[in-house]
Protein backbone atom coordinates (compact mmCIF):
# COMPACT_ATOMS: atom_id res chain seq x y z
CA UNK A 1 0.00 0.00 0.00
CA UNK A 2 1.54 3.31 -1.22
CA UNK A 3 -0.95 5.60 -0.02
CA UNK A 4 -3.52 5.50 3.07
CA UNK A 5 -5.22 7.78 5.35
CA UNK A 6 -7.07 5.70 8.44
CA UNK A 7 -10.07 7.67 9.92
CA UNK A 8 -8.54 11.19 8.66
CA UNK A 9 -10.60 14.32 10.50
CA UNK A 10 -9.40 17.79 9.85
CA UNK A 11 -10.90 20.59 11.09
CA UNK A 12 -10.53 24.32 10.52
CA UNK A 13 -11.33 27.23 12.90
CA UNK A 14 -14.62 28.94 12.17
CA UNK A 15 -15.57 31.58 13.77
CA UNK A 16 -16.28 30.93 17.56
CA UNK A 17 -16.16 27.01 15.99
CA UNK A 18 -14.78 24.47 13.53
CA UNK A 19 -15.37 23.71 10.25
CA UNK A 20 -14.86 20.18 9.77
CA UNK A 21 -13.18 19.60 6.32
CA UNK A 22 -12.08 15.82 6.80
CA UNK A 23 -14.83 13.84 8.06
CA UNK A 24 -13.21 10.23 9.44
CA UNK A 25 -11.79 9.88 5.59
CA UNK A 26 -9.80 6.32 5.19
CA UNK A 27 -8.75 5.48 1.82
CA UNK A 28 -5.94 3.52 0.75
CA UNK A 29 -4.19 3.50 -2.80
CA UNK A 30 -2.10 0.70 -4.05
CA UNK A 31 0.95 0.89 -6.30
CA UNK A 32 -0.16 1.65 -10.18
CA UNK A 33 -3.94 2.70 -9.41
CA UNK A 34 -5.71 5.74 -9.73
CA UNK A 35 -7.85 6.77 -7.39
CA UNK A 36 -10.47 9.65 -8.45
CA UNK A 37 -12.43 11.59 -6.15
CA UNK A 38 -15.40 13.71 -7.03
CA UNK A 39 -17.02 16.33 -5.55
CA UNK A 40 -18.69 20.08 -5.39
CA UNK A 41 -16.37 22.68 -4.85
CA UNK A 42 -15.76 23.31 -1.22
CA UNK A 43 -16.56 19.73 -0.26
CA UNK A 44 -12.77 18.97 1.13
CA UNK A 45 -10.90 17.86 -1.82
CA UNK A 46 -7.96 19.98 -1.68
CA UNK A 47 -8.04 18.97 2.17
CA UNK A 48 -7.80 15.68 1.52
CA UNK A 49 -4.86 16.37 -0.87
CA UNK A 50 -3.22 18.44 1.56
CA UNK A 51 -3.07 16.16 4.28
CA UNK A 52 -1.78 13.49 1.76
CA UNK A 53 1.17 15.48 1.21
CA UNK A 54 1.93 16.24 4.61
CA UNK A 55 1.37 20.03 4.12
CA UNK A 56 -1.51 19.95 7.16
CA UNK A 57 -1.41 17.58 9.51
CA UNK A 58 -4.96 16.48 10.40
CA UNK A 59 -6.73 16.01 13.69
CA UNK A 60 -7.00 12.36 14.16
CA UNK A 61 -6.22 9.84 12.65
CA UNK A 62 -3.40 8.42 10.62
CA UNK A 63 -1.48 9.22 6.87
CA UNK A 64 1.17 6.33 5.77
CA UNK A 65 3.04 8.14 2.52
CA UNK A 66 4.92 5.34 0.77
CA UNK A 67 5.06 2.59 3.75
CA UNK A 68 6.25 5.64 6.41
CA UNK A 69 3.96 7.00 9.28
CA UNK A 70 3.87 10.45 8.79
CA UNK A 71 2.98 11.15 12.59
CA UNK A 72 5.38 12.72 14.86
CA UNK A 73 7.61 13.84 12.34
CA UNK A 74 8.78 17.00 12.42
CA UNK A 75 8.35 19.81 9.52
CA UNK A 76 12.21 18.66 8.29
CA UNK A 77 11.42 15.67 7.71
CA UNK A 78 7.65 16.02 6.21
CA UNK A 79 10.06 18.21 3.81
CA UNK A 80 12.38 15.56 2.70
CA UNK A 81 9.82 13.28 2.71
CA UNK A 82 7.62 14.78 0.13
CA UNK A 83 10.81 15.60 -2.04
CA UNK A 84 11.52 11.54 -2.09
CA UNK A 85 8.56 10.45 -2.51
CA UNK A 86 5.59 12.96 -2.61
CA UNK A 87 4.78 14.30 -6.81
CA UNK A 88 2.22 17.14 -6.09
CA UNK A 89 0.21 18.84 -9.12
CA UNK A 90 -1.11 21.91 -7.63
CA UNK A 91 -4.72 23.13 -8.87
CA UNK A 92 -2.65 26.30 -10.49
CA UNK A 93 0.59 25.45 -12.14
CA UNK A 94 2.80 28.04 -11.18
CA UNK A 95 5.41 27.66 -13.52
CA UNK A 96 8.12 30.40 -13.52
CA UNK A 97 7.28 32.74 -16.21
CA UNK A 98 10.89 33.09 -17.26
CA UNK A 99 11.72 29.12 -17.47
CA UNK A 100 11.81 26.99 -20.28
CA UNK A 101 9.87 23.91 -20.19
CA UNK A 102 12.75 21.63 -19.45
CA UNK A 103 13.81 24.09 -16.95
CA UNK A 104 10.89 24.49 -15.08
CA UNK A 105 11.08 20.44 -14.60
CA UNK A 106 14.91 20.92 -13.75
CA UNK A 107 13.98 23.45 -10.72
CA UNK A 108 12.68 20.67 -9.23
CA UNK A 109 16.36 18.61 -9.08
CA UNK A 110 18.11 21.89 -8.33
CA UNK A 111 15.35 22.25 -4.82
CA UNK A 112 16.25 18.42 -3.61
CA UNK A 113 20.10 19.62 -3.81
CA UNK A 114 20.75 17.94 -6.98
CA UNK A 115 22.80 18.21 -9.88
CA UNK A 116 20.81 20.42 -12.10
CA UNK A 117 22.64 19.96 -15.19
CA UNK A 118 22.12 15.84 -15.21
CA UNK A 119 18.72 16.57 -14.78
CA UNK A 120 18.58 17.77 -18.35
CA UNK A 121 18.35 14.51 -19.84
CA UNK A 122 15.65 12.83 -17.01
CA UNK A 123 13.72 16.33 -17.78
CA UNK A 124 13.77 15.75 -21.78
CA UNK A 125 12.24 12.01 -21.22
CA UNK A 126 9.48 13.37 -19.04
CA UNK A 127 8.53 15.84 -20.82
CA UNK A 128 8.45 13.72 -24.13
CA UNK A 129 6.42 10.98 -22.09
CA UNK A 130 3.70 14.14 -21.54
CA UNK A 131 3.91 14.11 -25.38
CA UNK A 132 5.84 17.83 -25.69
CA UNK A 133 9.62 16.13 -26.38
CA UNK A 134 9.35 19.57 -28.80
CA UNK A 135 8.26 22.40 -26.87
CA UNK A 136 11.46 22.06 -24.02
CA UNK A 137 12.72 25.49 -25.13
CA UNK A 138 9.10 27.12 -24.61
CA UNK A 139 8.58 29.47 -22.11
CA UNK A 140 4.91 29.19 -20.36
CA UNK A 141 3.53 32.03 -22.09
CA UNK A 142 4.63 30.11 -25.46
CA UNK A 143 2.07 27.51 -24.22
CA UNK A 144 -1.16 26.33 -24.30
CA UNK A 145 -3.23 25.47 -21.06
CA UNK A 146 -3.23 22.11 -21.51
CA UNK A 147 0.14 21.86 -22.37
CA UNK A 148 1.18 23.98 -18.96
CA UNK A 149 -0.78 21.70 -17.27
CA UNK A 150 1.62 18.40 -19.05
CA UNK A 151 4.20 20.83 -17.92
CA UNK A 152 2.87 20.61 -14.00
CA UNK A 153 2.25 16.97 -14.48
CA UNK A 154 5.93 16.32 -15.83
CA UNK A 155 7.24 18.20 -12.88
CA UNK A 156 5.89 16.57 -10.35
CA UNK A 157 7.42 13.48 -11.68
CA UNK A 158 10.85 14.28 -11.84
CA UNK A 159 11.98 12.80 -8.55
CA UNK A 160 10.20 9.64 -9.66
CA UNK A 161 7.37 9.98 -6.38
CA UNK A 162 5.38 6.41 -5.42
CA UNK A 163 2.91 8.51 -4.59
CA UNK A 164 1.20 11.20 -6.99
CA UNK A 165 -1.19 14.08 -6.13
CA UNK A 166 -3.19 15.67 -8.28
CA UNK A 167 -5.88 18.76 -7.67
CA UNK A 168 -8.55 19.34 -10.45
CA UNK A 169 -5.91 19.11 -13.44
CA UNK A 170 -8.57 19.43 -16.27
CA UNK A 171 -10.77 22.60 -14.23
CA UNK A 172 -9.09 24.73 -16.87
CA UNK A 173 -9.54 22.72 -19.94
CA UNK A 174 -12.29 22.02 -22.27
CA UNK A 175 -13.76 18.84 -22.24
CA UNK A 176 -11.49 16.95 -25.19
CA UNK A 177 -8.30 18.32 -23.95
CA UNK A 178 -9.56 17.07 -20.15
CA UNK A 179 -9.84 13.79 -20.59
CA UNK A 180 -6.68 13.92 -22.73
CA UNK A 181 -4.84 14.84 -19.19
CA UNK A 182 -6.68 12.10 -17.75
CA UNK A 183 -5.73 9.55 -20.23
CA UNK A 184 -2.18 10.89 -19.76
CA UNK A 185 -2.52 10.13 -15.25
CA UNK A 186 -3.96 6.83 -16.63
CA UNK A 187 -0.82 5.91 -18.53
CA UNK A 188 2.25 7.88 -16.37
CA UNK A 189 0.50 5.64 -13.36
CA UNK A 190 0.75 2.50 -14.88
CA UNK A 191 4.46 2.98 -16.57
CA UNK A 192 5.76 4.28 -13.17
CA UNK A 193 3.63 2.08 -10.62
CA UNK A 194 2.98 5.34 -8.78
CA UNK A 195 -0.19 5.58 -6.42
CA UNK A 196 -2.59 8.57 -7.90
CA UNK A 197 -5.07 10.28 -6.44
CA UNK A 198 -6.80 12.85 -8.80
CA UNK A 199 -9.55 15.07 -7.12
CA UNK A 200 -12.24 16.52 -9.56
CA UNK A 201 -15.83 18.42 -9.71
CA UNK A 202 -16.41 17.15 -12.88
CA UNK A 203 -17.85 13.33 -13.30
CA UNK A 204 -17.27 12.82 -16.80
CA UNK A 205 -13.84 11.73 -16.26
CA UNK A 206 -14.95 9.08 -13.61
CA UNK A 207 -15.06 6.23 -15.57
CA UNK A 208 -10.91 6.02 -16.79
CA UNK A 209 -10.08 5.82 -12.94
CA UNK A 210 -9.48 2.19 -11.42
CA UNK A 211 -11.62 3.48 -8.16
CA UNK A 212 -13.90 6.03 -7.47
CA UNK A 213 -15.11 7.92 -4.55
CA UNK A 214 -17.01 10.58 -4.05
CA UNK A 215 -16.56 14.18 -1.57
CA UNK A 216 -19.62 15.46 0.64
CA UNK A 217 -19.49 17.74 3.27
CA UNK A 218 -15.79 16.16 3.96
CA UNK A 219 -17.16 12.44 4.22
CA UNK A 220 -15.49 10.22 1.56
CA UNK A 221 -17.63 7.40 0.08
CA UNK A 222 -16.83 4.88 -2.02
CA UNK A 223 -18.46 4.59 -5.60
CA UNK A 224 -16.63 1.33 -6.90
CA UNK A 225 -14.29 -0.23 -8.75
CA UNK A 226 -15.26 1.00 -12.39
P1 LIG B 1 -12.63 21.68 -2.30
O1 LIG B 1 -11.22 21.50 -2.71
O2 LIG B 1 -13.47 20.45 -2.48
O3 LIG B 1 -13.28 22.87 -2.95
P2 LIG B 1 -11.51 22.48 0.27
O4 LIG B 1 -10.78 21.34 0.83
O5 LIG B 1 -10.74 23.57 -0.35
O6 LIG B 1 -12.66 21.95 -0.71
O7 LIG B 1 -12.39 23.15 1.44
C1 LIG B 1 -13.24 22.37 2.30
C2 LIG B 1 -13.87 23.30 3.30
O8 LIG B 1 -12.87 23.81 4.19
C3 LIG B 1 -14.56 24.52 2.70
O9 LIG B 1 -15.69 24.83 3.47
C4 LIG B 1 -13.49 25.60 2.82
O10 LIG B 1 -14.09 26.87 2.89
C5 LIG B 1 -12.80 25.23 4.11
N1 LIG B 1 -11.38 25.60 4.16
C6 LIG B 1 -10.42 25.21 3.27
N2 LIG B 1 -9.21 25.68 3.64
C7 LIG B 1 -9.40 26.39 4.77
C8 LIG B 1 -8.54 27.13 5.65
N3 LIG B 1 -7.22 27.21 5.43
N4 LIG B 1 -9.10 27.73 6.73
C9 LIG B 1 -10.43 27.64 6.98
N5 LIG B 1 -11.30 26.96 6.21
C10 LIG B 1 -10.80 26.34 5.11
MG1 LIG C 1 -10.09 22.46 -4.18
Amino acid sequence: MTLRLDDVTLTYPDGDGRLTALDRVSLDVPAGTLAAVVGPSGSGKSSLLAVAATLTTPDEGRVVVAGRDTAGLDRARKAALRRAHLGIVFQQPNLLPSLTAVEQLQVMTHLSGGAVREARGRALELLDAVGLADRASRRPHQLSGGQRQRINIARALMNDPEVLLVDEPTSALDHERGAAVVDLLVTLTRQRSTATVMVTHDRSHLDRADRTFTMDDGRLTVLGPA
